[in-house]
């Protein structure tokens, strides 16, 4: 193109252009004194809606998410446990805030979401506690490994991850422990979690006091494994020790342990690492009743993580426990 056909063109196009400026120009500060109306209006009502005591009082009933209210103690979670299974009055009048959403979870699903087969009585049916190992936050103070001990390990521990999904050990052992309280329940027992949150804080020896407090049948631990190394696969369980303040219990617990875990291998094809004495586990060692961990499978292993993962693998895993938990039962009668 010759010079000045350039320099016409240039010229036209900047004219054109000095024009759409000016409209735009216009129109934003059109909408500058829209924008600062608005604002004015905005702080106006808004703060003073803000500042209303009420309102800060309604905020701190309804709006404050149910995971950041106050976290249930021991004696909480054991009081709404024997409500829930029918041993005490209920004294709802008296409870504090989040005690009673603790109750109220545990009335839904008992009364609407999965009604039991049977709705027994207290000490009439069999009871198991279910502990989803963990919790959302470790708690590295220390507490006795055992009544008869002075060693001391910390309150919770952290927990494994998922190698593949991150997930943690303790948000996938609470989905699992769920789904089998369902599952127990509509198989006629009755079940009970230690926790049915990620935020609480309680110890191993607290969870054990759980079981202690309602007599449980049995007081089965969910956890999954970790190894340094990913090839290493499969599922394990501990039992108590056969201490001799816990005699009857151990026996019964190395029984359960030997049914739980070959069943679940079995039905789940998970690599069966066999059963040992929990020596060192808080939680079992302040157990008065019988009381096992399952390890699941390994969090740092590729393929059991997916399985355990999985919906179908969850609802395979819970199935299998179910089923051992029965024949361990059978066992007893
Ligand atoms: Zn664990």
């Amino acid at each position: 193109m010759p010079v000045f056909k350039r320099n016409i063109k240039e010229s036209t196009q900047k004219s054109t252009f000095l024009s759409r400026y000016t409209d735009t120009n216009r129109f934003t500060k059109i909408l500058r004194v829209l924008l600062l109306v608005a604002l004015l209006l905005t702080i106006t009502f808004g703060t003073a809606k803000i500042l209303t005591p009420e309102c800060t009082e309604q905020r701190k009933l309804s709006e404050i998410p149910l995971n950041t209210r106050r976290t249930p103690s021991l004696n909480d979670i054991i009081h709404e446990s024997q409500k829930y299974l029918g041993t005490l009055p209920d004294k709802e009048s008296t409870l504090p805030l989040g005690i009673k959403e603790f109750k109220t979870s545990a009335a839904v699903s008992k009364n609407t979401s999965h009604p039991p087969v049977i709705s027994p009585a207290a000490g009439e049916t069999f009871l198991v506690v279910i502990d989803p190992g963990h919790q959302q936050k470790a708690d590295m103070n220390p507490e006795p490994i055992a009544p008869w001990s002075t060693l001391k390990k910390p309150r919770v521990s952290g927990g494994a991850a998922g190698v593949r999904t991150g997930i943690k050990e303790s948000i996938l052992m609470l989905q699992i422990s769920k789904i089998l309280k369902e599952e127990l329940e509509r198989k006629g027992m009755r079940a009970v979690l230690t926790r049915e949150r990620e935020e609480v804080n309680i110890s191993n020896k607290e969870r054990a006091m759980v079981a202690n407090s309602l007599k449980a049948d049995l007081f089965l631990r969910l956890h999954a494994n970790s190894s340094s190394n990913p090839g290493v696969t499969g599922a394990l369980a501990l039992y108590q020790q056969p201490h001799p303040s816990l005699i009857e219990a151990s026996k019964k617990s190395k029984t359960a342990a030997q049914i739980i875990l070959d069943i679940y291998c079995q039905r789940t094809g998970m690599k069966n690492l066999g059963i040992n004495e929990g020596k060192d586990m808080t939680g079992l060692n302040w157990s008065k009743v019988p009381a096992v961990i399952l390890e699941l499978g390994f969090l740092s292993n590729p393929e059991d993580e997916v399985f355990m993962v999985s919906e179908s693998g969850k609802n395979a895993i819970v199935k299998a426990i179910s089923e051992g938990i029965i024949a361990y039962k059978n066992s007893l009668d």
